[in-house]
């Protein structure tokens, strides 16, 4: 930064050590030394100022190199680690008071040159002599102010001081002051006033003597430096209320306030860009890296703004602008922190609180709002099979879709991953959100094009709706994320809406999560076995182990009301653990009777977890079964979503032996042609596909016949599930299926019953 040398005033940047750092031309003439001699100094080496307080000028004086001596004003103010210290040259005005008041002690009253002048009144006041300088000073001639008392020459203010002073005259009081005179075109005079009474020659007062000094300049030089001083402090003020963080709009009042005060203008104002101010005022622009508006400053009076009132008007401006920029970039870091990155629509954070706040204002009317998730189903297929940037792709463009189907006051916002979530202000009713909601399920009705291909997707939608008011936001958001889950159940690509049956789901769920973690330690599960039996004739070759809990109050808890809720609460790995190692423990009594393998249902989290291979060998050893009797069930999503631990872990496993069936096949997303990329040994044809095979020429028949052909062919073990009809066991047994298993040959039994059909060792279903 340069200093301005377009001033009268010296200025020197001082560091806090009081050395100067920097400083300006009119500082090296007046201290008549060069730049590169003063840069380095101590400040109060070259000049000697005197002691004072506040922001208010101090004398100060100086010598030159040359041995003359100066005399100034200065002032010094603090800006951030530096002092800025502002010297104005005064010498000549000082020379010539000290020889005023030289002359007025010595009664030297005949001096009558430059600026000083003499005036004489008489008993009443009135002039009755004046020096033509003195009258000069004043606009006049001396003859037209012949006969009038100094009052004339004033304004107001002036008169009452002139009747103090006279009054004092009267007294014989001899004194020095100044005075504001009136010049005859308007303009003020400052005089300083050296006033003597006259006596006459027995003593009694007979007039008065002065001898006036013209201060003019002085006096404005000391005004100049007040003024400077009051314009620093009220930037420094506005720059201090920008940082505490003032509201734009009030910094903005309070800053036209300011400008209009300091200048004495009429009116201050503060117009945007691209606005450029009128030629009837005077204005800057506000502006840093942008340009923001335009300070615009308007004063009668024909007012051309000095120097430093443009300075000042420019600081100001700077202030502003500096101001705004920060604000911009503030906004701009909230903006980033409450919103996702990726789409640019708000995040979990910035939906929460506008629910927040959506719901504190209108807390009371039942049914307002509406917290609407949406989730893309098989987002995980197209980030795998496609790639990240597919995935990107898709929630760029699915954005916009979901911005377009909503309701201008709605918010759109991205909670992570592929969950969307809409949050609707003043929806009427239930039918308004899910009229709504199959609006975001239309969304994905056009296929998305995806790395240069069409790709058809769906989205599932739940439904919250703020019915009492009083829901807390992460409330309504978990009652959305419930209905939406119910949505992927019930078949994906539409809504649901939470109602009382879902939240008594959750509430049962919470209440089973507390119990289920005491469960296995108190003994309260136990295993049913379903036999699988030989289609052909029904011998039994096999047993699947089926979890069931006994709940002191529940009675007996089928497991898809409990295996769900204890993979959400981490209890899987513990009831997993415990079901093989009971299965296994009955099985291996079992080979004794007959050789059979003992299917275990195993769930997506125990496939992930890369401890699994190790606990089902320890089991293994632990209870004398033999590897290749143990068939461990997974899901189809073990494979397909759970990214690649699974395989890996389903690799170990196969490599100790046992075998690996995939459940409920055809279920899940899974072609056939990719089966073979998976180490498994053998199928579960789920049951939704045998409940259909009726006749002939279904189209479960051709799946079923498709599967079946499939693992034949890739040398792997079928099994049908489910089968409740001698029909339907004889659809299967023409299609090439080989096993099976359903209530038509035995329902699960529990070990007891499952040792004593062994025993039997008669086929089914003759035993049923
Ligand atoms: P799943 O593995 O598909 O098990 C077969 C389910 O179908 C069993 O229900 C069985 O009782 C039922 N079922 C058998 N034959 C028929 C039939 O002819 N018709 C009909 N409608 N159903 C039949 P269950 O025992 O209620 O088990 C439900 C699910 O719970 C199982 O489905 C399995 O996914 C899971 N599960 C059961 N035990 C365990 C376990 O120990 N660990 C894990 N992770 N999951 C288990
Ligand atoms: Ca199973
Ligand atoms: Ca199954």
């Amino acid at each position: 930064m340069g200093l301005p040398d377009d001033t009268p005033f010296g200025i020197a940047v001082v560091g806090l050590d009081g050395r100067v750092e920097r400083v300006n031309p009119p500082l090296c003439a007046l201290l008549g030394r060069e730049q590169q001699d003063l840069v380095g100094s101590r400040l109060d080496e070259l000049l000697e100022i005197a002691e004072g307080d506040g922001l208010a000028p101090r004398e100060c004086t100086w010598e030159r190199p040359d041995g003359t001596t100066g005399w100034g004003l200065s002032t010094t103010r603090r800006e951030g680690d530096h002092f800025v210290s502002q010297v104005l040259d005064v010498t000549a005005q000082r020379r010539a008071a000290e020889e005023l008041r030289a002359a007025n002690d010595g009664y030297r009253w005949m001096i009558e040159q430059g600026r000083d002048g003499v005036w004489v009144f008489d008993h009443d006041d009135r002039t009755v002599s004046v020096s033509e300088s003195l009258a000069h000073m004043l606009g006049r001639e001396p003859a037209d102010m012949l006969g009038h008392p100094p009052h004339a020459f004033t304004d107001a203010e002036g008169g009452a001081m002139l009747d103090d002073a006279l009054e004092r005259r009267r007294a014989g009081v001899r004194e020095t002051y100044e005075l504001k005179w009136v010049h005859r075109d308007g303009h003020e005079v400052w005089g300083l006033v050296s006033a003597s009474p006259l006596t006459d020659e027995r003593g009694r007062f007979a007039g008065s003597f002065a001898l006036i000094t013209d201060i003019t300049e002085r006096r404005q030089t000391e005004d100049r430096l007040a003024r400077y001083a009051r314009q620093q402090e009220e930037i420094a003020r506005l720059g201090r209320l920008a940082l505490e963080g003032l509201a734009l709009p009030a910094l903005f009042e309070e800053a036209t306030g300011c400008v209009a005060e300091v200048l004495g203008a009429e009116e201050a104002v503060l117009v945007p860009a691209p606005f450029e101010a009128s030629p009837q005022a005077v204005s800057v622009r506000v502006a840093g890296r942008d340009h923001h508006g335009t300070l615009a400053v308007r004063r009668g009076d024909g007012w051309e703004p000095a120097p430093d009132e443009l300075t000042f008007l420019s600081a100001v401006a700077n202030t502003l602008a500096a101001a705004i920029e920060r604000a911009e970039a503030e906004a701009e870091m909230r903006r980033r922190a409450l919103h996702d990155p990726l789409t640019g629509l708000p995040n979990r954070t910035l939906v929460l609180d506008r629910l927040a706040h959506a719901l504190a204002a209108h807390g009371r009317r039942a049914g307002t709002h509406a917290v609407v998730l949406l989730d893309i189903d098989q987002f995980k297929v197209v980030n795998d099979s496609l790639g990240h940037e597919a995935g990107d792709q898709l929630l760029l463009a699915v954005a916009p879709r979901l911005v377009a189907a909503v309701r201008p006051g709605d918010t759109v916002g991205r909670l992570g991953g592929d969950e969307f979530v809409v949050v609707c202000e003043g929806v009427a009713d239930a039918t308004g959100a899910a009229t709504l909601a199959a609006r975001l399920v239309n969304a994905f009705a056009e296929p998305f094009v995806l790395v240069g291909e069409q790709h058809h997707l769906t989205a599932s939608v739940g439904i919250a709706l703020a019915e009492t008011g009083t829901e807390a936001p992460g409330d309504l958001l978990r009652n959305a994320d419930a209905a939406m889950y119910l949505a992927k159940e019930r078949g994906r690509g539409r809504f649901e809406t939470f109602d009382e049956e879902l939240r008594a789901r959750m509430l049962e769920r919470v209440s089973i999560e507390r119990d289920l973690r005491e469960a296995v330690a108190r003994d309260q599960l136990t295993l049913d076995f379903q036999p699988i039996v030989a289609l052909a004739d029904g011998v039994v070759e096999g047993l699947e182990a089926l979890v069931r809990w006994r709940h002191p109050e529940r009675g007996l808890v089928p497991p898809d009301r409990f295996i769900g809720v204890a993979e959400d609460a981490g209890l899987i790995g513990a009831i997993g653990a415990w079901v093989l190692r009971e299965a296994c423990g009955h099985a291996a009594g079992w080979q004794r009777l007959r050789p059979l393998t003992l299917h275990v249902n195993l769930s997506p989290r125990q496939v992930t977890d890369p401890a699994l291979p190790r606990l089902v060998a320890e089991t293994l050893e632990a209870t004398g079964l033999p590897a290749e009797a143990l068939v461990l069930e997974i899901t189809e999503s073990s494979l397909m979503e759970e990214g690649t631990v699974g395989p890996a872990v389903l690799r170990e496993l196969k490599a100790l032996g046992v075998g690996l069936v995939l459940d409920d096949f055809g279920t899940g997303w899974s072609s056939l042609s990719r089966l073979r990329h998976f180490p498994i040994t053998g199928l579960k044809v789920d049951r939704s596909f045998v409940a259909e095979l009726e006749g002939g020429t279904d189209t479960s028949g051709l799946i079923v016949a498709g599967i079946v052909q499939m693992s034949h062919a890739l040398g792997l073990d079928s099994v049908a599930e489910g089968i409740e009809t001698e029909a339907q066991a004889d659809r299967l047994r023409e299609l090439g299926c080989r096993r099976a298993q359903g209530y038509r040959f035995a329902r699960p039994m529990d070990a007891e019953a499952a040792r004593r059909l062994l025993e039997a060792a008669a086929p089914l279903p003759a035993l049923v």
